[in-house]
């Protein structure tokens, strides 16, 4: 899996494009903001003769799902993964804008899969041609704060629960900082060469947190 940033909009939100090699990607908070951001993504998605399968969201404060319009309207049937905003369907799926990640979601989650002894086992779902990711629940910085671990590839997209050598704020609607903490410790049960991508800034990797993250 090779993996492109773009920083979106005025947060400088880190939107990623994250690609098989044989032409299909996912998209992990889109945030373009604007028709030269939209139009950036275009242009990348077209030169590299990209399809997206998918999206992933880790949350929904307005800088890491402002860019879901330009998909929902040139990719209208792609799927968007991440926490239901009323907790109430199976916990990890997204339904907010149509059925159609339901029913993604339906077909492909490995329910009955019990045989592996993976950690987050009961919360992986399937990317068709990609690794299978699994979702970890890390509330704290909002409730519906999920991160994906991608286990064979070793990567974590963290939104804003883990930056380098920081945390996502608690200060707004929906944080809480005894919860962000816990999320961040869950987090550090992964290997230290799990790489780690943020929703802001730069990457890192858990065992680099594990030693400078100074909320540890
Ligand atoms: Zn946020």
């Amino acid at each position: 899996m090779t993996i492109k940033t773009f920083y979106f909009n005025p947060y400088r939100e880190c939107t990623y494009v994250a690609d098989n090699g044989q032409g299909k990607c996912f998209i992990v908070d889109p945030g373009m903001y604007g028709p030269n951001e939209e139009q950036r993504m275009a242009d990348y998605l077209q030169k590299n003769n990209l399809q997206p399968i998918a999206i992933l969201i880790t949350h929904t404060h307005i800088d890491h799902i402002c860019g879901l319009d330009f998909f929902r309207q040139h990719y209208p049937s792609l799927p968007v993964f991440g926490m239901n905003y009323d907790m109430k369907l199976p916990h990890y799926l997204f339904s907010e804008n149509t059925a159609k990640s339901e029913e993604y979601c339906k077909d492909n989650i490995d329910e009955k899969d019990k045989s592996s002894k993976r950690k987050y086992e009961d919360n992986i779902f399937t990317l068709n041609q990609f690794t299978s990711p699994s979702v970890i629940l890390t509330p704290g910085h909002k409730e519906d704060c999920v991160c994906y671990y991608f286990e064979e590839d070793k990567i974590l997209f963290s939104g804003d629960t883990l930056f380098q050598e920081s945390v996502g704020r608690t200060d707004l609607e929906g944080g809480d900082t005894g919860t962000l903490l816990q999320s961040l410790h869950l987090l550090m049960e992964l290997p230290d060469d799990t790489t780690v991508y943020p929703g802001h800034a730069y990457p890192t990797s858990i065992g680099h947190e594990k030693e400078y993250n100074p909320f540890l």
